[in-house]
């Protein structure tokens, strides 16, 4: 188990895995509830449908639980999401009532952190060819990997000010980079490039303008190379590759950079193949633990009137249980997303009328029909 198993198309041949997926669902904030409830849904038909077995605890931890008792996450509730379960899926976190936001930090990058999460792996993959605002070339498709570091650049929080909100403020955020932490995810990108039988690996940075941080990124990543000669390794500066991943996405296979690019790089990604309502996430280390969430945020704007797109969370609950030992489930899961979007089954972020619960019901009769 961990990081994909080898098959991602065609015939899969493995049944229910022999475990119980123990889920903690954590829908957090704003449509974070809504789409997760679908998502929860979805594997629930995907249960009943003899493809995986799982079983689910919702955790209340949220801005609303923080606003009544003070408390982001908790020790207790940290411990048990590490010790007793075998995945995690997020809906969102993140409210305008909090306006420091610490309990979106210390919920999500307390368990990034906390639960050394170090890959962040985005997938980038055009469902449905109108899906995409390019004009793509004919035959040309959009299918790739971002492997994004989780666990330092700029996100450790090092720094400091002095003088906030005075004329003579002075702000230092440090990018932190380690050899072990790019290691490991230098050579996870290149794994996951083996296992999923992807030919070419991209490292993303900026090692002309910032040579001490990205430097080390680059010494790091062509010593890794060289331990996988049957792929083909090359590093382009972020901006030339965000350039060349809206004019020819179809050159990029994996692509492995650091916090912040990534994070911004696969909002780029999100943008070329449908947005935010269709791109899920997965946060995982190698020992097969795994937070799931989609790549949005609490778009406070769509509370309620249900027309939040419930699709990233739900490919998100398809890539938890491709990691978690029941590909044949994924499969069945992606594969009624994509008659979905075939079908019109859309909220109105791709042109449709669907709610999302509409969109989430019509899935999860397919997931659980078969075909
Ligand atoms: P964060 O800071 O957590 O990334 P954000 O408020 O900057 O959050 P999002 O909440 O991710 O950004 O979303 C930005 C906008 O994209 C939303 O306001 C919404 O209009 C749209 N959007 C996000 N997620 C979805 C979704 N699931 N379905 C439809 N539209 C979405």
């Amino acid at each position: 188990m961990g990081l994909l198993p080898p098959v991602r198309h065609g015939a899969v041949r493995e049944r229910r895995p022999d475990h119980v997926i123990r889920i903690a669902l954590l829908p957090g904030d704003g449509i974070g509830p809504e789409v997760l409830q679908e998502a929860r849904r979805v594997l629930e038909a995907a249960s009943a449908a003899g493809l995986l077995d799982a079983s689910f605890e919702t955790f209340p931890h949220s801005a609303d639980h923080y606003l009544r008792t003070g408390e982001t996450l908790g020790e207790e509730a940290f411990a048990r999401l590490r010790d007793e379960y075998s995945a995690i899926l997020l809906g969102a976190v993140g409210d305008a009532r909090v306006a420091d936001g610490v309990h979106a930090r210390d919920i999500l990058l307390g368990l990034r952190f906390g639960l050394d999460l170090f890959v962040n792996l985005r997938p980038v993959c055009l469902r449905a060819p109108d899906l995409t605002p390019l004009r793509l070339r004919e035959h040309e498709t959009i299918d790739l990997m971002i492997v994004r570091e989780n666990t330092e650049g700029f996100y450790t929080g090092s720094g400091g000010s002095l003088r906030p909100g005075t004329p003579q403020e002075v702000a230092i955020s440090e990018s932190l980079a380690t050899r072990y932490g790019v290691e490991r995810v230098v050579r996870a990108a290149f794994d996951l490039a083996r296992r999923t039988g992807r030919h070419r690996v991209t490292l993303g940075d900026k090692a002309n303008a910032v040579p001490h941080v990205y430097g080390l990124w680059r010494r790091t990543f062509r010593e890794v190379a060289e331990e996988y000669p049957d792929l083909e390794a090359e590093t382009r500066y972020v901006d030339a590759l965000a350039l060349e991943l809206v004019r020819h996405p179809d050159q990029f296979d994996v692509i492995v950079t650091e916090n912040l690019l990534g994070d911004i790089l696969s909002d780029l990604g999100a943008g070329i193949v449908g947005g935010l309502g269709l791109a899920p996430s997965a946060n995982l280390d190698l020992r097969g633990k795994g937070l799931y969430e989609p790549v949005h945020g609490s778009a406070p704007d769509l509370v309620g009137t249900g027309a939040a797109n419930p699709m990233a969370a739900i490919l998100s609950a398809a890539m938890l249980a491709r990691e978690n030992g029941a590909p044949l489930a994924a499969e069945r899961i992606e594969a009624a997303v994509d008659r979905a979007l075939a079908s019109g089954v859309r909220t109105p972020d791709l042109g449709g009328r669907k709610t999302t619960e509409d969109v989430g019901r019509w899935i999860a009769r397919e997931v659980a029909g078969g075909a």
